[in-house]
């Protein structure tokens, strides 16, 4: 008999919808399990799960022709999630479940060798298309339930194997319940008040925040860069609805959601190590899974010790830095994932580290060597640059810098200013540049100059332009005047000097 169940394949953060047909006969002489309609590895391996798990509920399949068809055809299917909804179909072929009732829902989930029922990535995202393909009930593991209902409309059926979402299709057992209250398990943020003794890298961290700039921190180890990328997120505006569901989904396809977390409200703070790949950066593998430029969007990519990154990595970092996304391309085509986020990158004023000082023993060529390793990429991408020297004790004992809590109200009332232009300033297109951000004769002037003494970039020309509107936005001004040029002006030559 023919018996039909619906799954979901991942591609990047959308699900596109699979239905799946199972042909079933008792042929002990033909006895078979075959998949076909453009399974991958971890799927084609489903085979003895499936065999294994309907073992573990009573029914022994060694005995059947079974032959299953994912349909479309040409949509690559990968991963354990199709686990669930083959057995359901396979069970309803050998009559252990009513077929309609198999046919009539979604389902998701990865089954173990006796039958339990495991998490898979990107529930967010099926739960979403099985919502918009008409089946909202989603029978999947208890572990993704409460994910899955975050969606709205979608009924999630939490089960925990594969015999109890019999059980609950038959209308014999509940599913479990479900903890809707349940948020997202954010690490509280560091506050601002612990960064002493750095009042231009506090300024440039405002200003980045405000204005959705890059950062650039130049330092000897120990001063505090870390410290300070780690508090931009509580600066930053908490995601909005949108966004955050957008968060969640990307986190969820990257398989690195807690399970039970809630919608992600937080923005994300991404910390790759320098020895990170380029596919773990920007995306990419056999299966097309969000990397760290996209798991940033919304919040923050902090790349530490940024000339020790490999090189091709930093190359590939130029276009999500300047488009907001990234393009991954794969024999089966391509997928565009966004990539939006404050840049933070931090280096060491040398090789050593001892920047020149006393301690240092790099000969100079070495010094400009590495600082062109990191310059070359990425320095025409970054907005503002901060050097940072160890403070005095004596500093350190009496500065009282403000709190977390009173940058953020600054911060937020220029994102309003913004949000009324209707363009964050480090996201305004060359075109509209005068428009958001006109420049007078006195300010042009200032800008004319420093072309002039700096051989700046035209792209560097508008970086100031950008950096002066949120300067000003902070300030409460609806115009620019020469100070905020001349601050920007000053902030950009951190980043160059
Ligand atoms: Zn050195």
């Amino acid at each position: 008999m023919l018996t039909r169940a619906h799954a979901f394949a991942l591609t990047g953060l959308d699900a596109t919808p699979v239905e799946v047909e199972v042909y079933t006969a008792d042929e002990p002489k033909n006895a078979c399990f075959t998949i076909v309609g453009l399974p991958d590895k971890a799927l084609q391996e489903a085979r003895s799960r499936i065999r294994s798990a309907a073992f573990a509920a009573g029914l022994n399949t060694t005995e059947s022709l079974m032959l299953v068809n994912l349909a479309p055809a040409e949509v690559r299917k990968e991963g354990a999630g199709f686990d669930l909804p083959i057995a359901l179909a396979v069970l309803a072929g050998h009559h252990q479940v009513d077929e309609r009732l198999v046919d009539e829902v979604a389902a998701v989930g990865e089954l173990a060798f006796d039958g339990r029922l495991r998490p898979v990535p990107g529930i967010l995202s099926i739960a979403e298309a099985a919502v918009r393909a008409g089946r909202p009930v989603l029978v999947c593991p208890s572990a993704c339930a409460a994910e899955a209902a975050l969606v709205p409309g979608c009924r999630p059926l939490g089960c925990v194997s594969l015999q109890h979402a019999v059980r609950v299709l038959k209308g014999e057992q509940q599913p479990e319940q479900v903890d809707r209250g349940a948020t997202a398990l954010d690490e509280p943020i560091p506050d601002l008040a612990d960064v002493r003794g750095q009042p231009s890298a506090r300024r440039a961290l405002e200003v980045c925040a405000a204005g959705g700039h890059n950062l650039l921190l130049v330092g000897p180890p120990g001063v505090g860069k870390t410290m300070l990328a780690k508090r931009l997120p509580g600066i930053l505006p908490p995601l909005d609805d949108e966004a955050a569901l957008l968060a969640t989904r990307i986190h969820s396809a990257a398989g690195v959601l807690s399970p039970g977390a809630g919608l992600l409200r937080v923005p994300p703070f991404r910390a790759p190590h320098h020895s990170a790949t380029t596919p773990a950066l920007v995306g990419g593998g056999t299966r097309i899974r969000p990397g760290e430029v996209t798991l940033a969007t919304g919040g923050v990519l902090f790349l530490d010790e940024l000339p020790e990154f490999r090189r091709d990595a930093l190359e590939a970092l130029r276009v999500p830095i300047e488009d907001g996304h990234v393009r991954i391309s794969r024999a089966s085509g391509s997928v565009q994932l966004p990539a939006r986020f404050n840049l933070i990158a931090a280096m060491n004023p040398c090789p050593c580290g001892g920047g020149g000082s006393s301690g240092c023993t790099c000969a100079r060529e070495r010094v400009i060597a590495y600082q062109r390793k990191a310059s070359g990429p990425l320095l025409d991408r970054i907005d503002v640059g901060v050097r940072l020297e160890r403070p005095a004790p004596e500093v350190l004992r009496v500065d009282r810098p403000e709190s977390t809590a009173t940058v953020r109200d600054r911060v937020f009332a220029a994102r309003e200013r913004q949000a009324a232009r209707g363009c964050i300033n480090g996201q305004i297109p060359v075109d509209l540049l005068d428009h958001h951000a006109p420049l007078d004769d006195a300010c042009t002037r200032l800008v004319d100059e420093a072309e002039r003494r700096l051989a700046l970039s035209p792209r560097g020309l508008h970086r100031i332009q950008r950096v002066a509107r949120t300067i000003a936005d902070l300030a409460g001004s609806d115009a620019i005047a020469p100070p905020h040029v001349a601050e920007a002006i000053a902030v950009r030559l951190g980043a160059i000097a």
